[in-house]
């Protein structure tokens, strides 16, 4: 066992993780600047709360891990100073909304309308004062914590002090939202879903799967085999999505 003294991940879930209010239904999130600080409604209770690892999420000083959730779009308005936002990277697949000043990300927004997470925003729940918001559930994207500069040896007490607090570690996300990605990819490139008995597919279906050349081509028939990969691609198929969906290691 691992020794998880002194470990810290992140200033919101170090000294234990608050309990999510059933009946909370939102708050103001402010940035950190001392004057004129960027003011964000988030006018709903937020929902898969947990610490990131990633390099793209904000994190606060000192901190290896960020805290981050979603929400519906539609609930986040910009109240106060928003001339002071900008996009740290509009390219980025989720473009994230910072203030210039202080660096704070107020909040991530997805504008590809076929992207799995479109209409979800990324928020930093800790910037409010309210509290009540869901709780973080899990971690995602621990390994890449090292990629920030954290020592390998240190995973071990890290992934046991996760453990510890109740946020299971993972390397990308939590299953049920890898599934609802996978679920997103398997319905735009056209897979039928398995989970009934149904006839088998004639040829020409099977090879227009194989033609969509998605990201699961290892389910496709033996009697077509996928061509190789070409030289230039590299990293696992699940990594190869994430930096498609959600860019870098997010
Ligand atoms: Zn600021
Ligand atoms: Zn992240």
């Amino acid at each position: 066992m691992a020794n998880t003294d002194g470990v810290l991940i992140h200033p919101a879930v170090d000294n234990g993780i608050k309990q999510t209010d059933p009946n909370f239904s939102g708050g103001v999130l402010s940035c950190l600047c001392s004057t004129n600080p960027v003011k964000v409604r988030v006018s709903a209770q937020t929902a898969h709360n947990h610490v990131c690892g990633c390099t793209k999420c904000w994190k606060p000083e000192g901190a290896v891990f960020s805290q981050i959730a979603v929400v519906s779009r539609d609930a986040v308005e910009v109240l106060e100073n928003g001339d002071k936002l900008e996009i740290v990277n509009a390219d980025a697949p989720i473009q994230r909304h910072r203030c210039r000043e202080c660096g704070v990300h107020m909040y991530g927004r997805i504008e590809n309308t076929g992207h799995p997470f479109h209409g979800l925003d990324f928020v930093h729940t800790e910037l409010s004062p309210e509290e009540g918001w869901s709780a973080p559930e899990f971690a995602a994207f621990v390994s890449s914590i090292i990629e920030s500069g954290v020592d390998p040896s240190r995973m071990d007490g890290i992934r046991a002090r996760l453990r510890e607090l109740g946020l299971h570690p993972y390397d990308t996300l939590s299953p049920p939202l890898m599934d609802a990605i996978a679920a997103h990819v398997a319905k735009t490139s056209g897979v039928t879903s398995r989970a009934a008995p149904q006839e088998e597919k004639s040829d020409t279906r099977r090879d227009e799967e194989t033609a969509a050349g998605n990201e699961n081509r290892e389910t496709a028939s033996a009697s077509t085999p996928p061509p190789p990969p070409p030289p230039a691609e590299s990293g696992s198929i699940i990594g190869r999505l994430l930096n498609r969906l959600l860019g870098g290691s997010r």
